[in-house]
């Protein structure tokens, strides 16, 4: 078993080896627990990009000829050296991100069904084939891989996102760049060692490090097929419009504002169980965060006192501690977050828990945001309109079904939603009405499993394609419809018209 390298640079990964590349920019990498700088992240540079985009091209033509057996043999491998590894994979996500270890493991447990899945590739890639359409004519189709594939990530799931993309688009024969997030850049290195031990032939993934010159880099090289990216809405719509305008494929998933809908007849514990666990996990950094509950009275008094008393319950602290939730992931993160609680109270929200100050389970100097709750929130207010991104709660009191769901429609964002009700009929008259790419009735994180698609609509994804299941084959592959005849003399004989079936 070969040993993650950690150092105090966390350089690139090109042609199944780190590189450090010729750009001498680096940012700093903090533990979130402890508020220390760690270690540093190379930073690419445009030249830095084209060598990942050079290497990836040159195993594209081995790669993409591999035989299915042998592809899937190497996506197998590495489904089972990650989840022995994946213990590890977890503490390195905690101890730069900050989220506690069981939500890291749970992270890359999410990212493992997408690898389970990719391992289907032979049955995925299956064409149609028509026999004797015409006269001795047969067709069929195929899908064949893009060539060279780009991945650019977010902070909050530096593990799970990239595997959204990178399996299928390896199993179906693309070869990938990945950029991740510089905040936390360790798992795609963990990452990429593991693929090389799988087998994977040099080239075939590669890990570029950076900020916008890297990612600007990818949306114009030429050799670049496609960009999935996952990040907040104005970069989402930045990389979509000027990838498309490179030629590329585009999907950009984007931020995200989660209403979590309570009607009069559900169960109120269940509906504070649920707010609590969808608001606060991960320090609410979840694009599946609930972030606006929107309770239909009267039953919103009832609710909230629920809320609160589980709020009181939960251990904030170092996540390698056994705490509930974590830190936030910078320092100016947290204060951006926390700015939130006072533009609030100025706009007319109460502010029924406040996160500020409360005793943590970890190091002073940590980014820490205890859970917080604003209640009788307006969707005037900055609270209710802007993502936050972090541990605060936002409670819309409405008066009807009806309101509630124009609230939800009414949003621009369109990435999660749920409702909760013991009504078979609101439940499903919901389902249809909402505006709204994943729906939970009484789940209040409905991400979607690895063989259906996740995404958004509206200004939660750009592009017309969500992430992994078959829109994610789709994604990474392209058709190709083939219509044959072998040679019949009977066939023969001169006729400009437009071919017709006989
Ligand atoms: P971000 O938009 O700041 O960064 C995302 C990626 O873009 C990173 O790799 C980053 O290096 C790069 N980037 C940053 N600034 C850039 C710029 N000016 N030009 C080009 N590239 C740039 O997002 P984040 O803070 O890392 O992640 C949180 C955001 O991601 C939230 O908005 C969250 O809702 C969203 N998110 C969405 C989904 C989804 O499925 N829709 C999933 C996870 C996260």
């Amino acid at each position: 078993m070969s040993t993650y390298h950690s150092t105090d640079l966390v350089t690139h990964w090109i042609s199944g080896k780190p590189a450090t590349g010729a750009s001498s920019r680096t940012a700093d990498v903090f533990d979130p627990a402890t508020g220390r700088v760690t270690k540093q992240v190379a930073l690419a540079d445009a030249g830095d990009v084209a060598t990942a985009v050079a290497a990836a091209r040159e195993a594209f033509a081995g790669w993409s000829a591999a035989s299915l057996t042998r592809r899937t043999q190497v996506l197998f491998a590495f489904r089972e050296l990650l989840n022995a590894r994946k213990e590890e994979l977890a503490q390195i996500i905690t101890s730069e991100h900050g989220k506690v270890l069981s939500d890291a493991l749970g992270e890359v447990t999410r990212g493992l069904e997408v690898v389970e899945f990719a391992c289907g590739m032979p049955h995925l890639l299956k064409g149609g084939h028509s026999e004797g359409v015409s006269t001795g004519v047969d067709v069929y189709s195929l899908r064949q891989p893009l060539g060279v594939v780009s991945i650019i990530s977010p902070f909050n799931f530096p593990a799970m996102v990239p595997m959204w993309f990178f399996p299928i688009a390896i199993a179906a024969g693309n070869t990938v760049v990945l950029k991740p997030s510089e905040k936390d850049p360790s798992a795609a290195n963990f990452l990429a060692e593991l693929w090389s031990e799988a087998g994977l032939p040099d080239g075939v993934f590669n890990v570029v490090h950076g900020d916008k010159e890297a990612v600007d880099a990818l949306l114009e090289h030429p050799d670049v097929a496609s960009v999935s990216f996952v990040g907040s809405t104005p970069i989402a719509k930045y990389v979509y419009e000027t990838g498309t305008r490179h030629g590329k494929r585009v999907q950009a998933l984007g931020g995200a504002k989660n209403h979590m809908v309570v009607l009069p007849d559900a169960d109120l514990d269940l509906a504070a169980d649920a707010a609590v666990n969808a608001g606060f996990g991960s320090a609410g950094e979840r694009c599946m965060a609930i972030s606006a509950l929107v309770v239909v009275e009267p039953v919103a008094d009832a609710l909230v006192e629920k809320i609160k008393e589980r709020m009181s319950t939960l251990k904030v602290g170092d996540g390698r501690r056994g705490c509930d939730m974590g830190p936030l992931v910078t320092g100016a993160h947290r204060d951006k977050v926390a700015s939130y609680l006072d533009a609030g109270t100025q706009a007319g929200a109460d502010l029924a828990v406040d996160g500020r100050g409360i005793d943590v389970d970890g190091e002073q100097g940590g980014f820490w945001l205890g859970p917080s709750l604003l209640d009788r929130v307006t969707t005037d207010m900055s609270v209710y309109t802007d993502e936050i991104f972090g541990p605060v709660l936002s409670v819309v009191r409405v008066g009807s079904y009806e309101e509630a769901l124009k609230v939800v429609n009414a949003n621009p964002y369109g990435n999660g939603t749920a409702i909760f009700t013991n009504d078979g009929g609101a439940a499903r008259r919901f389902q249809t009405e909402v505006q709204v790419g994943m729906v939970g009735i009484n789940v209040p994180i409905p991400v979607p499993m690895s063989y259906y698609s996740f995404g958004g609509w509206k200004d939660s994804l750009f592009g017309d394609t969500h992430a992994h299941g078959v829109e994610g084959v789709h994604f990474f592959t392209r058709g190709k419809v083939v219509t044959a005849r072998w040679l019949d003399p009977s066939n023969g004989g001169i006729n400009l018209g437009f071919p017709q079936n006989a």
